[in-house]
């Protein structure tokens, strides 16, 4: 199977990059003998056409990192799939989900048209193992970016599909993201021998390093300390790094640097 406009990783690990108005998102296609998994569908149906023909006649499963539009709005550019998302995905859906859509259609106008927001057909709430024949996707519960963001973890591969728990140069925060728990739980990603190769869906590639940069950069949030950055951040990140400032002294009690 090849296919251009995929980056193809290995035998069975092909990536999808897409680049929207300010910044690059970036999907997956694990594929086994019985399933092909496609982590995250990007912005629109037509980021997908090129993954469709790679996966024509395979049974596959859409797997949501989070309910962010750039993440699920390509969907019905894989028609028949099943879609696999946490449980709080599937809530945004009735919330958040649709009214973005309406917001950005309203912006522009005639763009969006080929939409079809897809709710997730199956959820989970901790863990869910998904066997695609010779090859596994892992998907686990990592809140912090979004309450309802996962990660994906195929073992045969030392492969771990982040989503948006991790970005260079730095992520973004959500207002009702729980940032202790974000930072534990990569933490455990970090520790993990098996972990060699990480894909988050923005910004660099990289090993098990880039894990350790955003936990820097969360970290200094949490203790309110200056975070390193690269000295010339690009409009979108130097606003998400605002944003990100404004929440996380908001949770500080006394808004101090502890050092920790
Ligand atoms: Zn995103």
């Amino acid at each position: 199977m090849e296919a251009q406009g995929l980056v193809r990783l290995s035998s069975r690990v092909w990536l999808r990059e897409v680049e929207l108005d300010s910044y690059g998102v970036r999907g997956a296609v694990v594929a086994g003998s019985e399933a092909a998994a496609v982590f995250d569908s990007l912005s629109h149906p037509r980021d997908m056409a090129v993954v469709a023909r790679l996966l024509a006649g395979r049974r596959v499963i859409v797997v949501y990192s989070h309910a962010d539009w750039d993440h699920v709005w390509g969907t019905a550019g894989l028609p028949g799939a099943r879609v696999v998302a946490h449980e709080a995905a599937a809530r945004r859906f009735a919330a958040d989900v649709p009214r973005t859509l309406a917001r950005t259609r309203a912006a522009e106008p005639g763009r969006w048209e080929g939409v079809v927001l897809t709710p997730p057909d199956e959820t989970f709430r901790e863990r869910l193992r998904l066997d695609l024949g010779g090859v596994t996707l892992e998907l686990s519960h990592l809140p912090g970016h979004t309450p309802d963001s996962i990660v994906g973890f195929v073992p045969e591969e030392g492969l771990l599909l982040a989503g948006d728990t991790v970005e260079t140069p730095l992520p973004c925060l959500a207002e009702d993201g729980p940032l202790e728990a974000w930072i534990a739980a990569l933490e455990r990603w970090e520790g993990d021998a098996r972990v060699r190769r990480v894909v988050p869906a923005h910004g660099p590639c990289g090993g098990p390093e880039i894990i350790g940069q955003t936990l820097g950069y969360l970290r200094a949030l949490r203790d309110g300390c200056p975070p390193l950055l690269p000295e010339a951040l690009t409009d979108f990140y130097a606003a998400t790094h605002r944003d990100n400032l404004r929440i996380a002294a908001a949770r500080r009690a006394d808004g101090q640097c502890s050092g920790r």
